[in-house]
């Protein structure tokens, strides 16, 4: 078993976007500018937002977080979204999922500038990596993509089973696995919850990548001996054994997995680091304005 070591990974390109950041933020006169906006005060998206934010001031890139309280219209929420679209000095725009209620996080994607998506959730971004054009890669799956360019897998030619079918996650990562491009130009099926036999689909897969949201949810007799496994899931468990008083888990039984598999990311230390690379690239993307040129 060889570890897909997300840590090692996210240190060396983040090392890469720090040098070219140093040097746009030169040419441009100001650093790359990323907005969040947080909505009420879910503790995990808390976490995901003060994360990003950080790893944002590492790489020298100016970062704001905007927080609304949960009960915020959409109107008003929307209204912000067109401010920021139209203010030259912000490169990038995520809006944190989920959203309450009363808010459809649809209308607040579309809302976004696509040029500013650097999340990779508008349609026209989606539709382009679809196309294989120039766009915003969603940030997990390109954060995948990178760390199998990274650790040179060959992915040609092999079947890819992906569990689960988010938006974010499960689909964008079965379209850029079935890409002709290299990492990709696998065979790929995605399975949900509707998925009859499911563990005989996991079974065939030579990559398996799990994106469900349930901790040990893939167990070792649903994976082929020598299987590259990618686990996204992150499931937040309260405990008394951390100082941040949770304990995160993976939807990979990873102890009795791991010995099966060729290839493996563990949790935590793995694709959410990965995350937080696509989420800097597209950002440092859409400053130097190489994906959409700049007006
Ligand atoms: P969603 O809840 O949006 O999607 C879950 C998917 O899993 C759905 O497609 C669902 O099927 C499927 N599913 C649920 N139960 C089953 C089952 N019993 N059998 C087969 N499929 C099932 O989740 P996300 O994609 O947003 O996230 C998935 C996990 O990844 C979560 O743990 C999340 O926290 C984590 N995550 C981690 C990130 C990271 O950076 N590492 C980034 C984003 C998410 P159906 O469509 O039929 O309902």
């Amino acid at each position: 078993m060889n570890l897909l070591d997300g840590k090692e990974v996210s240190t060396k390109i983040k090392e890469d976007i720090k040098r070219e950041t140093a040097e746009l933020t030169e040419k441009l006169g100001r650093k790359p500018h990323l907005v969040a906006i947080l909505v009420g005060n879910d503790g995990g998206s808390e976490t995901y937002v003060a994360s990003k934010m950080r790893n944002c001031e590492q790489v020298g890139f100016d970062s704001t977080n905007l927080r609304y309280d949960v009960d915020i219209t959409e109107e008003e929420l929307l209204n912000k979204i067109k401010e920021i679209n139209a203010d030259e000095s912000i490169d990038g725009l995520i809006v944190q999922l989920p959203l309450p209620k009363h808010i459809d996080p649809d209308k607040v994607t579309e809302a976004i500038d696509y040029r500013k998506d650097v999340d990779g959730f508008h349609p026209i971004n989606l539709g382009r990596m679809q196309r294989n054009l120039p766009c915003f890669i969603p940030a997990t799956p390109y954060g995948i993509m990178l760390m199998l360019e990274h650790y040179g897998i060959d992915t040609a030619g092999k079947k890819a089973v992906i569990v689960g079918r988010s938006n974010i996650v499960g689909s964008p990562m079965s379209i850029l696995l079935a890409r002709n491009s290299n990492p990709g130009n696998c065979t790929v099926t995605l399975t949900h919850s509707r998925t009859k036999d499911l563990k005989d689909e996991v079974l065939q897969g030579d990559i398996v990548v799990a994106a469900i949201g349930k901790k040990n949810f893939v167990t070792a007799d649903m994976v082929k001996e020598g299987a590259i496994v990618i686990d996204v899931g992150i499931n937040r468990e309260s405990s008394t054994e951390t100082k941040s008083g949770f304990k995160l888990y993976g939807d990979v039984d990873f102890e009795n997995v791991s010995p099966k598999s060729s290839w493996i990311t563990p949790v935590p230390g793995g694709v959410g680091l990965m995350t937080i690379i696509g989420l800097l690239k597209n950002t440092l993307e859409a400053a130097k304005g190489t994906v959409y040129p700049k007006a």
